[in-house]
């Protein structure tokens, strides 16, 4: 089973996300490819697969992306390979995507359910963005700009969940997993007698 997850940078995607997999030792995260440079604490092979952009490119050529994209002007991609194989072992797999992936999902109809993690408003992301001080003025309001329209495509996504407490956010997204788990799509699987009802 796929779990789409987006939202703007700053909304607590990252924060949530730690949470739910700690609940959840089913399920596991989508290592992303990407051409941006490792932050510190970041490694390669567990935060993301980073590689060259001529290495990407080649990805994109050899079609082994399920979606990909340009963010923050550096490359993200999933590597369908990787989440088949995990789902292949019986795992459910959560991705943290921007919106152009999940378009680019839905566009491939990848069945699954699709996210967006809200903020209760506008100057509660700026606060928090501010509060994690990895940004500075400039690229502050280049993330609040990609907010807004990032947020302004709430139609396409399935739930919208609002990180205003924490606790509560988290187990809205759980009660998603949890409903997920029961669409037609992922019980009919369990189920060979009754696709052979007439
Ligand atoms: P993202 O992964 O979406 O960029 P983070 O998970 O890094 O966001 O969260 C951004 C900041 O907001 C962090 O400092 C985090 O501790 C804080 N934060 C996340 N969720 C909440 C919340 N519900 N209430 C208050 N602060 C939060
Ligand atoms: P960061 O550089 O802060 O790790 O991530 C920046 C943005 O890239 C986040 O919004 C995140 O959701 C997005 N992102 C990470 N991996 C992928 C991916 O594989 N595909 C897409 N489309 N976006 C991604």
């Amino acid at each position: 089973m796929r779990i789409f997850i987006s939202g703007p940078s700053g909304v607590g995607k990252s924060t949530i996300i730690r949470r739910i997999l700690a609940d959840n030792p089913n399920l596991v995260l989508s290592i992303s490819y990407t051409t941006r440079k490792p932050r510190p604490a970041e490694e390669h092979g567990r935060d993301y697969f980073f590689i060259t952009q001529s290495e990407f490119e080649a990805m994109i050529d050899r079609q082994e992306f399920l979606e990909w994209a340009e963010v923050h002007s550096n490359y993200y991609g999933t590597s369908l390979s990787w989440v088949e194989q995990k789902e292949a072992q019986g795992m459910d797999v959560l991705f943290d995507i921007d919106v152009q992936g999940v378009a680019q999902a839905r566009g491939i109809s990848s069945p699954g359910a699709y996210v967006m993690i809200v903020p209760p408003d506008m100057e509660t992301l700026r606060q928090r963005l501010d509060k994690r001080a990895t940004e500075d003025e400039a690229s502050l309001n280049i993330r609040l700009d990609n907010a807004r329209r990032e947020l302004s495509r709430w139609q396409m996504y399935d739930y919208l969940v609002i990180n205003d407490n924490l606790d509560e956010a988290v187990s809205h997204l759980q009660s998603v997993i949890k409903v997920q788990h029961n669409t037609t799509q992922e019980m009919i699987g369990d189920l060979a007698w009754l696709k052979t009802i007439e």
